[in-house]
């Protein structure tokens, strides 16, 4: 299998990118924040809960995380691989990730994590914020309390893959095409079986 984390700030590209990954390795994309957001259209219990921590740009609690992936990944149990977007996001999900892939004999292949500079995600997530009707982009303190969440809570994750060798840092700046060719040429360079 491959099972691709993508990772990086808000508005670091994520889910752009996961997009063109998807179709060109033939993976199924689980973006935390999207299943969230159906939920919240969809008025699940989920959603009412994920829409009081997403609306403030807080972390939607772990437990409930973890729970709602694993069984999205069960879900897929015919995938060929998964690109997760936008999860782990503690370090406490990249554990439970962990026993949960072991569990069916499977592992983390490699995290790309998408590098931008922080004036250039506010200026990417402003210009998002007047298309996409979320609530989270549309505000600049919000914003800027992800983007602090991300410092304090997030960008540890990237030190679990360091220490097994499977972090690659990509430079987020540029084109779309190219920022995805830089991906794929991580993806086929890395030592991961595709
Ligand atoms: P972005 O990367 O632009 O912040 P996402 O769509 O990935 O957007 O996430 C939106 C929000 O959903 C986050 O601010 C957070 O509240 C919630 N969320 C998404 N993924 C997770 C996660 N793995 N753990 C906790 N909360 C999450």
């Amino acid at each position: 299998m491959l099972n691709i984390v993508l990772f990086g700030p808000p508005g670091a590209g994520k889910g752009t990118q996961a997009a063109k990954l998807v179709d060109k390795y033939n993976l199924v994309h689980l973006s935390t924040g999207d299943i969230f957001r159906e939920n919240i259209k969809g008025k699940t219990e989920l959603g009412i809960l994920a829409k009081s921590y997403m609306d403030d740009g807080n972390l939607v609690p772990d437990e409930v995380t973890i729970k709602m992936l694993e069984s999205e990944v069960d879900k897929n149990s015919s995938a060929k691989g998964f690109i997760f977007d936008g999860f782990p996001r503690t370090t406490n999900q990249s554990e439970a990730l962990e026993v949960f892939l072991e569990g069916k004999n499977t592992s983390i292949s490699v995290m790309l994590a998408l590098d931008v500079s922080e004036q250039e995600l506010i200026k990417r997530l402003l210009l998002r914020g007047k298309h996409s009707g979320r609530a989270d982009d549309a505000n600049e303190e919000v914003i800027s309390n992800r983007i602090s969440v991300y410092n304090k809570q997030t960008a540890v994750v990237a030190d679990f893959y360091t220490n097994q060798n499977k972090f690659e840092k990509i430079d987020g700046i540029g084109s779309v095409e190219e920022i995805f060719d830089r991906l794929s040429n991580a993806i086929n360079n890395h030592n991961v079986t595709v």
